[in-house]
């Protein structure tokens, strides 16, 4: 088993570093948040005194941090005092970028890295069962597999540098514009008098079946287990789509790809942020796109 170091314990990487210690790893943490570094050790991650010391001593070392800037910070940190063949797993979600730029630090010192974001959300993170999106070199994903496999139930190789980054935000955008495709359809519903569950039992079978409708159904009653039945609490919250689409947007302007829709979903996720329901799920847009509050 090996010695992991984990920077970044929040709501995500707290579990997935205890799902770790539980396959038997030593999980050396380190976060900013008293809150966080006591949930962590209650969990049996020893705290470090700081990401260089951490990474000093580890084989591996994976990150879980809020955006590039702060990945990018840390492995300043991190990177030149790392010993050579030590695998460096930022599983942030970030701008490909910057991604990309974490992968040449590594190299430069001779360490392995992966981007390797996720998607499953915090249930996934504490059930262990989280989607992992990984890019870089073969031989860092296999080396890699088997830690991810003890925080993830799947875990695809999904090509070089920046690659994990890029389909995690590809993932998101469809996802973005198909919840709001998806509210609409209800509110147009609505004003036509047709019954929620009506739409859900034509829709869920006809050709406009998608995850947002048949396992993240807007509207409370056709999935019980969805936000809208308990008042739109995340979930996913509409801050965290803001971000990816976001991220999604910058890709696209760098790459020259056109994404009409996803710049749309993006406008909307602002406005329901500026609205101050950063914190509610991202399918509570239905609210928005109906008037409400
Ligand atoms: P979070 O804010 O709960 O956790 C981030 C942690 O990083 C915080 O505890 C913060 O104190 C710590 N941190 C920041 N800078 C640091 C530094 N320099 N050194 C050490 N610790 C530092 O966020 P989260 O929900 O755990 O998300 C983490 C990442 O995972 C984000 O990139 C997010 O987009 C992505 N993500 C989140 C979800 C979700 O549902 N929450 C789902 C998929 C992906």
């Amino acid at each position: 088993m090996a010695v992991i170091g984990f920077i970044g314990l929040g709501n995500m990487g707290g579990p997935m570093a205890a799902n770790l210690v539980k396959a038997g790893h030593q999980v050396v943490g380190y976060d900013l948040v008293p809150a966080a570094i006591d949930a962590a050790k209650a969990a049996g991650v020893t705290i470090g005194e700081s990401p260089a010391a951490i990474a000093a001593a580890a084989e591996v070392v994976i990150t879980m941090l809020p955006g590039g800037r702060h990945v990018l910070g840390v492995y300043g940190d991190i990177v030149p005092v790392s010993r050579p063949g030590t695998l460096l797993i930022d599983c942030s979600t970030i701008d490909v970028d910057s991604a990309r730029k974490a992968h040449a630090l590594a190299a430069e010192q001779g360490a392995a890295s992966l981007d390797a974001p996720v998607s499953g959300g915090v249930g996934g993170a504490s059930a262990g069962t989280l989607t992992f999106m990984a890019g870089g070199e073969a031989d860092a994903f296999e080396r890699a597999r088997p830690i991810l496999e003890a925080m993830g139930k799947k875990i695809v190789h999904c090509g070089g540098a920046g690659a994990g980054q890029a389909a995690k935000i590809c993932n998101n955008m469809i996802l973005g514009i198909s919840m709001i495709g998806v509210c609409e359809a209800f509110v147009l519903a609505e004003k036509l008098g047709l019954s929620h569950q009506a739409l859900f039992d034509v829709s869920s079978t006809s050709s406009g079946q998608c995850w947002s409708l048949t396992s993240y159904c807007p509207v409370p009653g056709p999935v019980p287990a969805s936000p809208a039945n308990r008042d739109y609490q995340p979930g996913f919250a509409a801050a965290l789509m803001l971000k990816d689409l976001k991220l999604a947007q910058e890709a696209a302007q760098s790459a020259g790809a056109p994404t009409p829709l996803g710049a749309a979903a993006a406008q909307l996720y602002a406005m329901m942020n500026a609205q101050g329901e950063g914190g509610t799920d991202f399918s509570g847009i239905i609210r928005m796109l109906r008037g409400e509050g």
